[in-house]
């Protein structure tokens, strides 16, 4: 099964609507002719209409960074699905490590978000991932199981969900795992995929890597079996390493 590769790049809390719309100009400015993978960004809510419009007419896609699992109320600083959907967001990311370590993201609201976002027809991005500590004390293997099966507590249809592996300890800290390590976790999220949905459809699903991707790392990473894309953060920022990998995601 070919799985078309996914470059998502996760701006964070950067760019302003002004830097988002010139920085997608000039991705899709550079964009090489023939095949692409898919490409996708995610910029901060406020500025997504700014870069919708700046992509629109390209190959570019336009994601959030979380959403909220309710449909309206009283939830101070959330987002809800509609809002993303009357924006132009296609995709969606949830339980990035950054919203579990510093803002008490839970497996119980991931997976809540999560289904929001499918249920909504957006595609949830939803990414799992050890600390270092987890990693050193042998429990890396039990911690994706976890992140992964709760997640998708209540997901019947895999169709609008991608998974992104990121080692919490890889992202923004310049180290990477290496293809193998990345691999053997890639191999395990599918497993766990086949035996929630079955051996078919768990061969359709997206399993990205994140955790300092750049352009002189990509290729290997991306030419291991089960890693079918990147979530880029800091080389998301900066249209040549943004394209570069791209480039890597096309000749993956
Ligand atoms: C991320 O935040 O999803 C990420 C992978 O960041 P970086 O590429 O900067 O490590």
């Amino acid at each position: 099964m070919s799985r078309r590769i996914l470059i998502a790049g996760n701006w964070k809390m950067n760019k302003t609507s002004a830097e988002g719309a010139a920085l997608v100009k000039e991705i899709a400015a550079g964009l090489p002719a023939g095949n692409l993978p898919e490409i996708l960004v995610c910029p901060p809510y406020l500025t997504i209409p700014a870069v919708v419009e700046a992509a629109k007419g390209s190959a570019l896609e336009v994601g959030a960074e979380n959403v909220h699992w309710a449909a309206s109320g009283a939830y101070t600083g959330e987002v809800s699905t509609a809002m993303l959907l009357d924006a132009g967001v296609t995709h969606v990311i949830v339980g990035h490590s950054e919203r579990r370590q510093y803002f008490g993201e839970t497996d119980e609201t991931v997976n809540q978000r999560a289904k929001a976002a499918v249920e909504a027809g957006l595609v949830a991005v939803i990414c799992v991932g050890e600390t270092l500590a987890e990693r050193e004390a042998g429990e890396t293997a039990a911690v994706i199981d976890r992140q992964t099966r709760k997640a998708l507590e209540g997901i019947s249809d895999l169709a609008k969900v991608v998974i992104a592996y990121e080692p919490v300890w890889a992202i923004g800290t310049g180290k990477t795992a290496t293809p193998d390590m990345a691999q053997e976790v890639h191999a395990q999220i599918r497993a766990i995929l086949a035996d929630l949905y079955g051996a078919d459809a768990a061969e359709t699903v997206r399993i990205l890597y994140g955790g300092s991707m750049k352009p002189a790392n990509a290729p290997e990473l991306l030419a291991k079996k089960d890693i079918d894309g990147g979530l880029i953060g800091g080389a998301s920022l900066k249209a040549p390493d943004f394209l570069a990998l791209v480039a890597a995601g096309a000749n993956a």
